[in-house]
């Protein structure tokens, strides 16, 4: 990853409905334990970004994500071992992914999937884990949160090969319009970074204008792929309204007409429990 410099961007205007940020790292983000994990969140709920999806990369990444969602009641988890981290990757790996795949807050089998961007594990680790992944998540009935870098062909036969489970997000979707048409047809949810603001992303951009918004979410990725303007700073939670914001003026839709649709889109997907201070019912 290209090093990060400068200070965290200012804090954007609040957003006017509370949303999700569907996928950020809080351990890269800097949080190592339960204050570290409020502290950012806070600054995150500041501005209308109300909860947030930790992902694991590794094993002891995911174990830590797993034990941040019992910390705060704003954090869920994703679990799994990412593509670049499958070389070795063992029956005791898999035991200790099961046991968090059944936790009520981990919400999500992810990251998996594909990256042939980086040469770190053979394609051939990265397809049987990614595999392994798919069945996981079917048999534990939760949302497959695909990372896919560079192998949006492989990523599709594969799925197709073991059948896809039922809710499958692409994180950080990186595809253009016919891809985007592709994943939007098969009924999968496209989730939008930072890269999505980029302004040489023009393919990206168009494709973000074609996905139903009760298939899309918006995710930081952070501390990567901080939003325009200030690419290449450090990139936290509460920079997601950046990107939110832009994605709504790039549609032509409501900045809080968006933000709704994704929360309900990720509360969806990710089944998450109803916030029972907005309800009038509670539940
Ligand atoms: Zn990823
Ligand atoms: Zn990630």
């Amino acid at each position: 990853m290209t090093p990060r410099k400068g200070e965290r961007p200012p804090l954007p205007e609040p957003l006017p409905v509370p949303t999700v940020d569907a996928h950020t790292h809080l351990d890269a983000c800097g949080a190592k334990d339960a204050d570290g994990v409020s502290t950012v969140v806070d600054r995150a709920e500041s501005v209308g970004i109300a909860r947030v999806i930790t992902v694991a990369d590794d094993l002891a990444a995911a174990i830590w994500a797993a034990d941040a969602s019992e910390w705060d009641d704003r954090v869920f988890a994703a679990t799994a071992v990412h593509p670049t981290r499958t070389a070795k990757f063992t029956d005791e790996d898999k035991a200790v992914l099961e046991e968090l795949a059944t936790r009520p807050r981990v919400v999500a089998i992810g990251e998996t999937g594909l990256d042939y961007y980086w040469d770190y594990s053979p394609p051939e680790a990265q397809h049987d884990a990614f595999r392994w992944h798919i069945d996981l998540a079917k048999r534990v009935g939760k949302p497959l949160m695909i990372h896919d870098r560079d192998a949006h062909d492989d990523i599709m036969r594969i799925l197709h090969e073991e059948g896809a489970p039922e809710r499958v997000v692409f994180h950080c979707f990186s595809g253009d319009v016919e891809f985007a048409r592709k994943c939007v047809d098969a009924g999968y949810v496209l989730s939008f970074a930072g890269s999505v603001t980029f302004r040489n992303a023009k393919e990206l951009r168009a494709a973000a204008q074609l996905v139903p918004l009760d298939q899309m979410l918006v995710e930081t990725d952070a501390p990567y792929l901080t939003p325009h303007p200030f690419r290449g700073r450090p990139n936290e939670p509460y920079c997601a309204a950046y990107t939110l914001r832009d994605l709504a003026e790039l549609r032509g839709e409501d900045v809080g007409d968006v933000a709704a649709a994704v929360r309900d889109t990720a509360d969806r997907v990710f089944r998450l429990p109803t916030v029972t201070s907005h309800d009038s019912g509670g539940a």
